[in-house]
């Protein structure tokens, strides 16, 4: 349990330090500098300086801490992956966000709350049969699970969806958590701080400098900076980086959308996934139900938000919690997601030396943060590629070994 907010809590005077130090202006080099300040680019700096030792970092974003996706983002954490290569990654990750909170000295919220993903057709039941034998193969907690358990757990649930697409049974998965996002961010970036690594917030990377086909540095809207090595971090702006030096990749920008609606007393514990109507919610802290969709229908690089995204998810939500009827939405957001062909991420190094690639995120990268910073700090610290991230490589798809993810959302996108 972080014990920092008790101990300013029993002292006479606030001389609690400033959460992030004073940025400090660009140096002329670096050892490594990353691109993107969101999750992964925080958790990245924060490894390569506790595991590594390499301290000489600098991360650059054009907005602010976690102002991307991962400040947007619906905060669920889950391992029921459906291929081996998912399964063992993303559970590697929620080892890690089990312990962050002591980690940073900050509560990042965590907290486990179990995820039904329900299943309304026979083909459902069968998918969900399918993820639970996978999952159970390696030894993760999951289990399908039927009508009346599912009622037990949601008793304000509808079960018969409106008499439409009666509810069958559900993948359950106990171990599903949400968590506050932008602190896991917050932590990252202040733990690397600590360490010597430095943040340059406003801060945008316009073009990557190679010689002899090596990277040698990053142009910015403040100047040249050198690297001998250049991470891209940037999820849904992947496709403006790579076009610099000319990578393709497979990747697609979908906008992806979520909303709350005003505080209700708490009546659900779990998040609920329907992934034939669509939705997904869970209910804050603060009471709010927490609620996304499928991504929107075409490739856009914008985050603008709809009227047709909460009018088709209201409608299905109505299916399911026909109380909701009468909620408020009080706010409504929109993230850029990176989607892959395979549905599963781009992790490691590239054809250009000392360039690497974490992309491909889509809407499930919030919950591999900790993993992939991690994953990635080896990669570039050693230049070995991390065990975990080798099915994850770029050129997968050049030699047809798609990973295949089923299980990466449970909407359907
Ligand atoms: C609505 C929504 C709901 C989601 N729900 C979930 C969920 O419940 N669970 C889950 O696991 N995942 C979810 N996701 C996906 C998840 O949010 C992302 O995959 C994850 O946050 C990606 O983190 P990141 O650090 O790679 O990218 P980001 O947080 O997007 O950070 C990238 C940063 O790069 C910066 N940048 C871009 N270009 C440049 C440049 N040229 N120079 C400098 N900086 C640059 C951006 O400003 C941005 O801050 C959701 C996403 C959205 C949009």
């Amino acid at each position: 349990m972080p014990l920092r907010l008790m101990k300013y809590a029993w002292k006479k005077s606030e001389d609690e330090p400033r959460f992030f130090p004073e940025e400090k202006p660009l140096k002329k080099a670096y050892d490594v500098v990353i691109i993107g300040g969101g999750g992964h680019g925080m958790a990245c700096a924060y490894y390569l300086a506790k595991e590594h030792g390499i301290t000489n970092v600098a991360v650059l974003e054009q907005g602010y801490i976690g102002g991307g996706n991962t400040g947007r983002n619906t905060t669920i954490v889950r391992s029921n992956y459906l291929t081996s290569e998912g399964v063992k990654f993303y559970d590697e990750s929620l080892k890690l966000f089990e312990d962050l909170s002591d980690d940073f000295d900050l509560n990042i919220f965590y907290s486990t709350r179990g995820h039904f993903t329900l299943a309304h057709t026979d083909s459902a039941m069968r998918t969900m049969r399918w993820r639970a034998e996978v999952n159970k193969h390696h030894g993760i907690d999951s289990e399908v699970v039927d009508v009346d358990t599912i009622k037990k757990e949601v008793p304000y649930m509808d079960m018969s969806c409106n008499g439409q697409h009666p509810v069958m049974g559900a993948l359950y998965h106990a171990p599903g958590s949400v968590a506050r996002h932008d602190a896991v961010a917050w932590g990252y970036a202040r733990g690397a701080q600590m360490r010597g690594v430095e943040i340059h917030q406003k801060t945008r990377v316009t073009d990557i400098k190679t010689k002899g086909g090596k990277v040698v540095g990053v142009e910015t809207d403040k100047g040249f900076v050198e690297a001998k090595k250049v991470i891209s971090m940037v999820a849904g702006s992947t496709p403006r980086i790579t076009e610099m030096l000319d990578i393709k990749t497979p990747i697609e920008i979908f906008p992806l959308q979520a909303c709350v609606t005003e505080p209700v007393k708490p009546f659900m514990d779990t998040i609920v996934v329907s992934g034939s109507l669509h939705v997904y919610v869970s209910q804050s802290s603060r009471g709010e139900l927490v609620m996304g969709a499928s991504v929107d229908p075409a490739e856009l690089h914008s985050t603008r938000s709809t009227l047709d995204f909460v009018e088709g998810l209201t409608d299905q939500m109505m299916d399911l919690f026909p109380f909701t009827s009468r909620l408020k939405i009080m706010r409504q957001w929109a993230g850029m997601s990176d989607i892959t062909p395979d549905f599963a991420p781009i992790m490691g190094k590239t054809d250009v030396e000392g360039f690497y690639l974490d992309a491909g995120w889509g809407t499930w990268g919030f919950k591999a943060t900790p993993v992939s910073g991690k994953t990635m700090a080896h990669t570039v610290a050693t230049d070995s590629t991390h065990e975990l991230i080798k099915p994850f490589s770029l050129d997968r798809y050049s030699k047809f070994e798609l990973v295949g993810e089923k299980g990466a959302a449970s909407v359907g996108h």
